[in-house]
């Protein structure tokens, strides 16, 4: 394999330097951990609700704290659903945004939403907030979305999305949008069509992006059997023809080097709405992803060996372990000194 000067072991020298600078602060908050969604496949169990006032006020006196020594402060939402606790959302982002221009601190945000709640109205001030970045989980098209990506009522909730996105596409406003495609080896025909409605309606609009990610087994066993009789391609194998022929619409990973996952970045956080401190957002309840806690006055207590099992990646330079910690630890029973309980 070639190695650019700029790069190192695959990687880009800006990203490792980037993750592991110290005026750089990644937090990835879940206001709440509450979802409109029932998706079949989705991992969360919902027990935790909105984050309470303690934690809101602590949370905002941990990024007061920080500030000062900071150049760059990326606020990441997850959930659950973060809209559903959009003014916990709204309470924090402008507050890093009057503290940001006191502390000449560039601060920016991103949303993992349904986007079913994302009106024009929340839309416009989630951009004036710098808040302005989002990734929407699509399935396909409706026939196929609405199978897997159900509303609590049960219901389909492909058309409300799809208002939504031309609602927003209707705006001048400054957002950009990720569609993340979800390929299955049963859903083909459907993403297809779901790429023609795009060619006919947001092809053209710079702001949207599309990346295609192949999914397995999504939709439970009996799916695999049928899966095995009628795929005619692997749902790999179409994520990457139409990463190709969206090549200037889609988001391609591993183009200035390899992936690095925020779980394995020194300099990033998870702030769970009970105050717990995660580093990676699928492991949500295995304890080695629960590094430690946010105190009252913002203050962190983590648990070092923990935090450090999670970031060992920058010491070997280990494109799986930088890629996905998690998926490492599963698969190696010890990482650098630490023992790791594998998990089947
Ligand atoms: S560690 Fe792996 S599973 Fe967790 S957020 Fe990163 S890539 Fe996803």
């Amino acid at each position: 394999m070639t190695t650019s000067i700029d790069q190192v072991k695959g990687f880009a020298k800006q990203q490792l330097v980037n993750s592991l600078s110290n005026k750089k602060l990644q937090l990835i908050i879940f206001p709440t951990e509450q979802c409109n969604f029932r998706c079949v496949y989705c991992y969360e169990d919902f027990e935790i609700g909105k984050m309470p006032r303690w934690l809101i006020d602590a949370t905002k006196i941990l990024i007061s704290n920080k500030m000062p020594n900071l150049e760059y402060l990326s606020l990441s939402w997850f959930g659950g659903e973060p809209l559903l606790a959009k003014d916990v959302l709204f309470e924090i982002a402008e507050f890093s945004q009057s503290l940001a221009e006191k502390y000449k601190c560039k601060v920016s945000g991103d949303l993992t939403t349904n986007g079913f709640l994302l009106d024009i109205k929340t839309l416009t001030k989630l951009v004036e907030l710098k808040q302005n970045s989002f990734q929407i989980s699509i399935d396909g098209d409706k026939e196929s979305h609405d199978t897997t990506r159900l509303t609590r009522n049960g219901k389909g909730s492909f058309d409300r999305i799809w208002r939504r996105l031309l609602d927003a596409s209707s705006t001048d406003l400054d957002f950009n949008i990720t569609l993340r495609v979800h390929i299955t080896d049963l859903n083909h025909e459907s993403v297809l069509s779901f790429c023609k409605r795009f060619d006919e309606t947001l092809k053209d609009d710079a702001r949207f992006r599309l990346f295609f990610k192949e999914i397995s087994n999504l939709g439970g066993e009996n799916q695999i059997v049928i899966q095995d009789l009628i795929a005619k391609k692997s749902a790999k194998e179409l994520a990457k023809d139409l990463t190709n022929r969206y090549s200037e619409k889609s988001k391609i990973l591993n183009s200035k080097g390899h992936y690095i996952c925020y779980a394995g970045k020194p300099n990033s956080l998870g702030i769970r709405a009970n105050g717990n401190i995660n580093k990676c957002t699928v492991a949500l309840d295995d304890d080695r992803n629960n590094i430690g806690k946010i105190n009252p006055d913002g203050t962190l207590t983590l648990n070092n060996e923990k935090f450090s099992t999670w970031v060992k990646g920058f010491t070997t330079l280990d494109s799986w372990q930088m890629g996905c910690p998690l998926s490492y630890m599963n698969h190696n029973s010890v990482v650098g000194d630490i023992p790791i309980k594998k998990v089947s």
